[in-house]
């Protein structure tokens, strides 16, 4: 495997001002999986993560038929589930309910084909599970990590001990926030880089993305949509954006990370405008690159 995603695997209740859906197939790890399969070539991408007996199999099929490697997906109980309601202020998701299920069972086990990953993109899940894959894969290149507010709140000694061992931590302007209790998100990000990663992305929905090293500042600006539709998923397909640009291009610089963070930018704005995957389900390689392309005018000045 090339790529290593962990995270959750979910059915969603979600209403947002433009509609509502129940049940729909979410969850970080099959965003991100799903997002980064545009980028990494099949069959090296390997799924880390818990699925209930219930999950349905066209699910899974959907999954597998983009080419992700469902070996690391244990299967127990009942899938978890989220609710979510947007206001008009689609940056932030209200939780409505959090029923955990069999994502409170996840105990990360790595096929060994996993563990060579050079890849890995730790979804937002339960901190300790994060550091159980980081501490089966053997010698990786190149780690992120994402987080949510629940897990701020309810496992912070953990994420924190999983911040120093990221190479970089994507986390949202409302969870920098709340992790580094200031609300001046420039001081956030400086504070995240004292914790150990060489890079911090913190990500503002519509506004776009900030990304801080301790010698750079670089600001990335958002796609214009006028169709968003429900934001659940931008921050997964966001990353996943970014790590999978990062795996097909196999380069590290910064210049080229900033490309990866416009690639991210294009994902998170795909993901946007519709329900669950349905979107990701009409687009392909071409119509990212086309919007890649806007994103660069609309920075030239
Ligand atoms: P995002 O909008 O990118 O932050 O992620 C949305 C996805 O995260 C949804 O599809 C949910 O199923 C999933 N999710 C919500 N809460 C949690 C949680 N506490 N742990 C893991 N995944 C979650």
């Amino acid at each position: 495997m090339k790529l290593v995603i962990l995270g959750s695997i979910g059915l969603d209740d979600v209403k947002t001002p433009f509609g509502k859906k129940k049940g729909v197939l979410g969850g970080s790890a099959v965003y991100a999986s799903y997002a980064a399969s545009f980028f990494v070539h099949r069959p090296s991408i390997g799924l880390v993560s818990i699925a209930g007996t219930d999950f349905p199999k066209e699910h899974s099929n959907l999954l597998k038929n983009r080419g992700i490697n469902l070996d690391g997906v244990q299967r127990k109980g009942k899938t978890f589930r989220w609710q979510g309601l947007y206001e008009f202020d689609m940056n932030e998701a209200k939780t409505l309910k959090t029923e955990l299920n069999s994502l409170a069972d996840l105990n990360p086990i790595l096929p060994k084909d996993y563990q060579n990953a050079e890849y890995i993109f730790l979804a937002n899940v339960d901190p300790d599970c994060q550091l159980k894959v980081l501490s089966h894969v053997k010698k990786p290149k190149l780690v992120i990590a994402d987080t949510m507010n629940y897990w701020i709140s309810s496992k912070k000694e953990s994420l924190i001990k999983l911040i120093k061992k990221v190479n970089i931590l994507l986390l949202n302007e409302g969870e920098a926030r709340q992790l580094y209790q200031t609300s001046n998100l420039i001081k956030a990000g400086r504070l995240a880089l004292q914790m150990g990663p060489e890079l911090v992305i913190i990500k503002k929905g519509e506004h776009g993305a900030l990304l801080f090293s301790s010698h750079s500042f670089f600001s990335a600006p958002s796609y214009p949509l006028e169709e968003l539709v429900d934001p659940t998923g931008a921050g997964d397909s966001f990353g996943a954006g970014l790590i999978g640009y990062l795996v097909k291009t196999d380069d590290l610089s910064e210049s080229n990370i900033r490309k990866g963070i416009i690639y991210g930018s294009v994902m998170a704005s795909f993901c946007t405008e519709g329900f669950s995957l349905d979107r990701f389900k009409e687009i392909d390689i071409d119509q990212i690159e086309e919007r890649y392309q806007i994103f660069r005018k609309i920075r030239e000045f």
